[in-house]
């Protein structure tokens, strides 16, 4: 991991807006920073297949994975015999002994089993073969040609028309989506709008997150209180973009991103519009940041990335402390086509980087490394009225991959000291998980763990993301874990009694 040293992190801000970059027809963490060219391909072609056994499909990213599967995934039944759960499979190290994956599934089209024998011996398979041939469906149906109404996201809204943040279904209403007709493009859409909507559904005023469904605690409605008068205008004065000026603006941190970070920019755009009189600088701060590929400080730095690229699909059962289910990230997004488009790309202090000032309203900067204090300290003081940090999924609870008998939140490897310092601000946490038991191991983590345990408020209490995905992901090393991106969410606050004055707005500005 490239160091970073006490010097601060020069970002330019200097540059023109941006063109607007549109939904294109293709996969949204595929990336589609680009606008595809050509209209003719634009026609539906509603005859594609879109079921297709993934060994050999047409389209090699999903090859690739029926290979990779087959490096990593070990035969249910063969597991079974031998009396391992998938539990055992996620916990033990080193990994159980049984027969790698290879026959596919005709239903699925996955490889799912080690052999024939044992895929008709399974009884099991049957709950999620269901599953896993929606997900098979939903991947071939992303790369296909049909176009993707449910990616062409709406633009400015309609003053008098209020935006409901009940569930995904109120908020494509009211927000003027295209009507969602099937459930696939429901998965698709909540999979694209998540991250954002996670986080704009509990800031907005009209969340539905609210002290009178338990879920809001006093702390958190002062919380977001705060939050609010940078968010919004006073109540009946009008949501412009005019009357942004002179505002502060709000901060978003986001800590340990991946493929968050590699949303195409104007998902994140969407921001904007729901709250249009609010100013955005959003920071995509952690290790697996995916950033352009010419922010990379150096030659040698990039050799190193494209062996890491190598060995991604190596089976690395046998070394990993534990299995757990990991948000794939593309190391890089944006493609060197569109080198030009990156502008201000700015590396210094050792930290490959850039920032990308999308228009007036919003700045997306990248930081590819754990967040220290030194990062600390440059991005502050902080001030809970304009900054909040969100933490997608953390894996709080989960072991240390790199320290035994360690969870994430203490090793200083992964989470440790990272909280304590987020306290020290009084600015709210929001933070995710992807199934109940993801929440529940991280919730056993911070009520446990020295140095958090006692230090935190409670903001928002546990519970379900409304706009959590609908899709399922599927993990690789164990085709039977089946998750959902931030299907839960929940939020903190440090106790610290003392709130420091902000001095300066981003320092370098
Ligand atoms: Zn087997
Ligand atoms: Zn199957």
């Amino acid at each position: 991991m490239l160091q970073c040293s006490r010097r601060p992190v020069r970002i330019a801000h200097s540059v023109a807006r941006l063109p607007c970059l549109q939904a294109t027809s293709r996969s949204f963490f595929g990336f589609a920073w680009n606008k595809k060219k050509s209209s003719a391909k634009r026609e539906v072609h509603a005859e594609e297949k879109i079921f297709e056994p993934l060994s050999t499909s047409r389209f090699p990213d999903l090859r690739s994975r029926a290979r990779s599967i087959k490096h990593v995934c070990k035969c249910p039944v063969c597991l079974s015999q031998n009396q391992v759960t998938s539990e055992d499979v996620q916990s033990s190290s080193p990994s159980p002994k049984a027969n790698l994956v290879k026959f596919e599934c005709p239903g699925c089209g996955y490889p799912t089993h080690c052999s024939e024998e044992h895929w008709r011996e399974d009884t099991e398979h049957s709950r999620y073969c269901g599953k896993l041939r929606e997900v098979n469906e939903d991947d071939h149906d992303l790369r296909s040609r049909r176009e993707k109404y449910e990616f062409q996201l709406p633009t400015a809204q309609p003053y008098e028309e209020t935006i409901s943040f009940s569930n995904w279904d109120m908020f494509w209403y009211t927000r003027g989506f295209r009507s969602m007709d099937s459930d696939r493009m429901r998965r698709h859409a909540s999979k694209l709008l998540t991250y954002p909507l996670t986080i704009a559904s509990i800031l907005h005023r009209y969340g539905y997150i609210t002290t009178n469904n338990d879920r809001l605690t006093t702390e958190g409605a002062r919380s977001l209180a705060a939050l609010r008068t940078s968010l919004h205008t006073p109540m009946g004065s009008p949501e412009t973009a005019q009357n942004s000026i002179g505002k502060p603006p709000t901060r978003i941190f986001v800590l340990g991103a991946r493929a968050e970070s590699a949303l195409p920019p104007h998902v994140w755009g969407q921001l904007c519009y729901l709250f249009p009189s609010a100013i955005f600088q959003i920071y995509f701060i952690g290790p697996q940041v995916a950033i352009p590929r010419e922010a990379m400080e150096s030659a040698e730095a990039e050799a190193a990335a494209e062996e890491e690229e190598e060995e991604e699909i190596q089976p690395n059962t046998e070394t990993k402390a534990a299995q757990v289910w990991e948000i794939p990230t593309p190391r890089y997004v944006g493609s060197r086509a569109s080198k030009r488009r990156m502008r201000a790309l700015t590396v210094s202090s050792g930290i490959p980087s850039y920032t990308l000032p999308y228009s007036p309203y919003l700045t997306l900067t990248a930081l590819r490394t754990n967040y220290t204090q030194d990062i600390h300290d440059e991005l502050g003081p902080f001030d809970p009225y304009t900054d909040l940090f969100v933490i997608y999924s953390p894996g709080f609870g989960f072991p240390s991959p790199t320290i035994p008998n360690t969870t994430q939140i203490a090793s200083p490897n992964e989470w440790g000291g990272v909280l304590p310092m987020l306290f020290s601000t009084r600015c709210p946490i929001f933070v995710t998980a992807f199934s109940p038991a993801d929440l529940q191991r991280d919730i056993k983590a911070v009520e446990n763990t020295d140095g958090v345990a006692g230090e935190f408020d409670w903001i928002v209490t546990p519970g379900k993301n409304e706009f959590g995905s609908e899709r399922w992901e599927v993990a690789e090393f164990d085709l039977r874990v089946m998750v959902k991106l931030n299907w839960a969410v929940w939020a903190i606050r440090g106790k610290t009694k003392e709130v420091r004055e902000r001095r300066s707005w981003w320092p370098l500005s």
